[in-house]
């Protein structure tokens, strides 16, 4: 598997890179710039009734304290009731507007995330756990909605009073001012040094509650499992365990923020009360007037809450930028198996030779080959049974035909075109699966047949179930065809769901089939009407059939005996028999007499 592959662990980048977030999220946000610009204008607005504020709180003072002038107080009260009121309506534009472009953006993120994991190759789930997706589509879009719908906002305005307020100070208090600055500084290195921190701690929470994630997922898949081994402590020890670590993770995140916020209001407030005492003196030594000292009080409040909303913005970000790389990483992942640029068409309406031409495969350059130079040419029509011991390579050569992995050597052709020069969607279009054990999805028998084929009608849903020896069962059930199946189907029979499956892949009608047999004992009745749907699918198709019944290895037209990845002989059962080779030992070995034909064969 490639580097680019491997499942991505904490990724903290030795350089920081601030600007990462907005860079990638400017293409998304690009279309929405005039809600944006409308929602920037109603902010600057907003801000600058903010800015204003201490300026008239300046003459009301004086109004009151130094002119004594109740007619002017009034007023100016008026006046700043008037000035709220407007900001009031100006918040709330901004606050709409942004939030919707937010909402909408991420909206946006969300579907092109799983549209995306929907396209990505095998190779790439079987390296992630379902835990760890969800929580990308969960968790970490939810930690970007706080930058689009939050923050970008409060850190715009925040450097507007930051800005405002210091140009407005040093015009009207030069002296005062340099005081302040000198607070400044300090708050911009403890949050230089705090934020990366915190963002190395946020990323380790997400990763712990990504992992407890998994352990939940991965019980709840396999209840059954757990439950028949009653191991339902040790599951909730594990998840337990998994949500204790996220939970110290969260508590050292609680404390570092802590620490950051106590040392940045220390510094802040002490700034404050410096220049609170120095204004003081300049009022008793008579050099301004109180309401001036009120106003300049103001500004400088408003100059220490933008440092700290700021520097607390700087954490969020870095820990917003944690779960954007992840996001952004998911969404770059390209599928190792991908569409050409140029794609050839398949004639329709006949069969195809379906060729392997001397294909060797491994899942990994890092395991031994899954197969070896398999040569192998299907006619179309032909069914061929492929047999063999549990590992051998059946499934994994099945798995190529349908262009799930691509041959690590070799080719395989279909009328001698490459797989890969076809469009995939076209390759599947062709070909149908129907799995060991099939899963199906939670709704309706109906819906879950008519996935087979956009656009089915009543009448054709109806003609493969009959077809897949099915119609007896469905109608017996309470709710007929609106009969829910439950999770992955388990309200279902494993026969029962088998044939379900094969009716759907009837609907979609494919030329070419992969089929492959439960080995999970079904009674004698669901075994025949099973064979019996099987026989009704492969007629007239090209069939790669994982065979585990003798009646199906009797019934192929060639038998493919493979063995630790290599094919070690090809004929009819008869004569694969009478050779007394691999196949015949396998035959001795699990069928004896056939006494049991509904014993697994092989694998
Ligand atoms: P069979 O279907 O004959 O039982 P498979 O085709 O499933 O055999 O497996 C062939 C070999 O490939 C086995 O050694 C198996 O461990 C390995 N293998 C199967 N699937 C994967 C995978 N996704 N990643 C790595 N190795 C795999």
């Amino acid at each position: 598997m490639a580097e680019s592959q491997k499942r991505t662990k904490v990724r903290i980048p030795p350089i920081q890179v601030p600007l990462f977030v907005f860079r990638r999220l400017w293409p998304r946000l690009y279309p929405h710039r005039w809600a944006l610009a409308g929602a920037t204008l109603f902010l600057i607005l907003s801000g600058g009734i903010g800015l204003a504020f201490p300026v008239v709180v300046r003459h009301l003072m004086d109004a009151a304290f130094v002119e004594l002038d109740r007619g002017l107080l009034n007023r100016i009260a008026l006046l700043l009731l008037g000035l709220f009121a407007v900001q009031a309506l100006f918040n709330f534009f901004q606050v709409y507007l942004l939030g919707a472009t937010g909402e909408r953006v991420i909206a946006g993120i969300r579907k092109d995330l799983f549209t995306h994991l929907l396209t990505l190759s095998p190779d790439f789930f079987t390296e992630r756990t379902t835990g760890e997706l969800t929580s990308r589509l969960t968790s970490d879009v939810v930690r970007l909605q706080g930058v689009l719908s939050y923050q970008i906002s409060e850190l715009l305005r925040q450097l507007l009073y930051l800005v405002g307020a210091l140009v407005l100070l040093t015009l009207m208090h030069g002296q005062l001012t340099i005081t302040t600055l000198t607070v400044a500084p300090a708050v911009v290195l403890l949050g230089g040094l705090f934020g990366r921190r915190l963002r190395r701690v946020s990323t380790w929470v997400q990763d712990k509650i990504a992992e407890a994630n998994t352990v939940a997922e991965e019980s709840i898949v396999q209840i059954r499992t757990v439950q028949s081994f009653v191991r339902e402590p040790t599951e909730a020890k594990r998840y337990s365990q998994g949500i204790d670590s996220a939970l110290r993770a969260a508590i050292k995140r609680a404390i570092t923020r802590g620490v950051f916020f106590g040392v940045i209001t220390l510094v802040v407030f002490s700034g404050i009360a410096v220049v609170l005492w120095q204004g003081g003196r300049m009022v008793l030594a008579g050099e301004i007037t109180g309401g001036q000292l009120v106003s300049f009080l103001l500004y400088a409040v408003m100059v220490a809450a933008a440092i700290t909303s700021l520097a607390s913005l700087w954490g969020g970000y870095q820990e917003a930028q944690g779960s954007a790389e992840r996001v952004f990483e998911l969404l770059a992942q390209k599928p190792t198996v991908a569409d050409p640029p140029h794609p050839q068409r398949l004639e329709p309406g006949r069969g195809w030779t379906l060729r392997f031409r001397d294909v060797w495969f491994r899942y990994d350059s890092s395991l031994p080959w899954a197969l070896r130079e398999i040569d192998l040419e299907i006619p179309p029509g032909e069914v061929v049974a492929l047999v063999g011991p549990s590992g051998a390579g059946k499934s994994t050569l099945a798995g190529l035909a349908s262009r799930f992995w691509d041959p690590t050597r070799g080719k395989i052709t279909l009328d001698s075109i490459d797989l890969r020069e076809l469009k995939l969607a076209d390759l599947r279009s062709a070909v149908g699966i129907v799995p060991q054990e099939p899963m199906l999805f939670g709704t309706t028998i109906y819906e879950n047949i008519a996935y087979g084929r956009d656009g089915a009608t009543r009448e054709e849903i109806e003609a493969v179930t009959g077809a897949a020896h099915a119609t007896e069962f469905v109608e017996r059930l309470p709710e007929g065809y609106e009969s829910r199946v439950g999770e992955r189907g388990v309200k279902l029979s494993v026969g029962q769901r088998q044939r379900i499956a094969i009716a759907r892949v009837l609907l979609k009608n494919p030329q070419i089939l992969i089929l492959d047999e439960a080995t999970s004992s079904l009674d004698t009745e669901s075994e025949r009407l099973v064979e019996e749907a099987f026989e009704q699918l492969m007629q007239g198709r090209t069939t790669l059939i994982i065979a585990h019944r003798l009646s199906t290895v009797q019934r192929a037209d060639r038998v493919l005996v493979l063995d630790r990845g290599r094919v070690q002989e090809v004929g009819t059962h008869a004569e694969l028999l009478a050779q007394g080779g691999l196949y015949a030992r396998l035959y001795a070995r699990q069928f004896r007499d056939d006494l049991l034909p509904t014993e697994p064969l092989i694998g």
